[in-house]
């Protein structure tokens, strides 16, 4: 295959005419029954069912196979499984490698939710969850058992942003035929290559960069061709599929994934420099800065960064960071991330969130997104949010 630079592919992936029909962009197939011509068609596709052929709604439309296939082209791996949201494709990856009487190892950084689904879910199930510390690497080898099954990763984790060292961690996995899972929604498809880097399976957040526009919930997980087939019909007989209409705005958001990443991680890197020049703050907590735990990691395996990070402060109370968060003009307070515009939420207790560590930070921690807003605004409004914080401090 010809070799085509990084934007040129996100332009062109999946846009094969045979999804497309020729239109720009591929069309909303909406489906649950397919009618076949004859018995012998009908015969043909139920033999064909895999290899994304029209079979029946839950295995996927033209849109769906568009969109798996312009996640393949950028991410790697064989295929990619669809999933109502990101939690879902967490999840669905993980029960399809273990069976009652397994053991895990999870990151101790994880997205509160993985962590919740291992805790209750799994414990349900008799699989046991063993939590290490992001930044392990070797010692990983001690917490593994006769019975693990799956060693999953998050890098950079959540709210702390620890960069993992996934080829060291994989290579150890693999050593006793341990299935390696990659929550890879930081960097989207485009900013690490798991597989490259050792990863058998790949979980995508799409709604975070990938729809982009803070308006659709999806979940993608890209396998390599030792575990396709299994999370394939695991995840179909789990039930799992997604709307074309969200897929549709999915791979209309994959399109200016490339622009709007340089521009967040330019933009958030300009506020981060910011940030970390300012008296209230302790560090600052972005991959691409050396203040990061594991940044030699992020500078050796990703091609970029992005809006997304966070940092500690050197003081506060929760009077303070409510007047800072109250007042603010251009950042909305709300979850998720990856959309447009800038969002920011204040953690006065990240130690509540982890067990195999523990952080002692000087202050609370402020997560931020920086979104496509002019940078001036964005640090206007974080300078007037930090008097309306001093303030309060001064009185208490
Ligand atoms: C948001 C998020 C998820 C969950 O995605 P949803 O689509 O909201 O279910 C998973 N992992 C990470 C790292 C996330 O930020």
């Amino acid at each position: 295959m010809e070799k085509k630079a990084l934007d040129t592919r996100i332009v062109t992936a999946g846009r094969d005419k045979k999804w497309t029909q020729k239109l720009v962009n591929t069309p909303v197939s909406r489906a649950s029954t397919i009618v076949f011509d004859s018995v012998a068609d009908m015969k043909a596709a139920t033999k064909n069912r895999m290899n994304k052929a029209l079979f029946y709604g839950r295995r996927g439309t033209n849109t769906h196979f568009a969109f798996q296939e312009a996640m393949v082209e950028l991410e790697g791996g064989v295929g990619c499984a669809l999933y109502p949201c990101g939690t879902a494709a967490i999840s669905n990856a993980i029960l399809s490698f273990v069976k009652s009487g397994d053991h895990i190892l999870m990151v101790d950084g994880a997205y509160e939710p993985t962590r919740n689904f291992c805790d209750t879910i799994l414990a349900n199930m008799g699989v046991e969850t063993t939590y290490y510390d992001p930044m392990i690497g070797e010692g990983i080898r001690e917490l593994i058992r006769p019975n693990t099954s799956v060693l999953f990763l998050e890098s950079p984790c959540s709210i702390t942003m620890e960069v993992q060292d996934v080829p060291t961690l994989a290579r150890i996995a693999h050593e006793q035929d341990i299935v390696v899972m990659l929550d890879n929604t930081w960097a989207s498809p485009i900013n690490f290559q798991p597989f490259e880097h050792g990863v058998d399976i790949s979980v995508q957040a799409a709604t975070k960069y990938i729809v982009g526009h803070s308006d659709v919930m999806l979940g993608t997980a890209t396998a390599n061709e030792r575990c396709w087939d299994r999370l394939r019909e695991y995840s179909y007989l789990m039930g799992q599929c997604a709307s074309p209409d969200d897929v549709y705005l999915a791979t209309r958001g994959l399109r200016t994934l490339g622009v709007r990443m340089r521009q967040h991680e330019e933009n958030a890197l300009k506020v981060a420099k910011w940030l970390a020049a300012r008296e209230e703050v302790d560090h600052v907590r972005h991959p691409a800065l050396p203040s990061c735990e594991g940044h030699e990691f992020f500078k050796r395996d990703f091609k970029g960064s992005n809006g997304l990070f966070s940092l500690v402060l050197n003081r506060g109370n929760t009077e303070a960071l409510t007047a800072m968060l109250d007042g603010m003009k251009h950042f909305g307070m709300g979850y998720s991330w990856g959309g447009f515009e800038s969002l920011i939420l204040a953690n006065e207790n990240i130690n509540s969130l982890r067990t195999a560590t523990q952080k002692e930070f000087a202050g609370p921690m402020l997560r931020l997104h920086i979104g496509l807003e002019d940078t001036d605004d964005l640090i206007r409004d974080l300078e007037l949010g930090f008097e309306r914080f001093n303030e309060v401090l001064k009185n208490t």
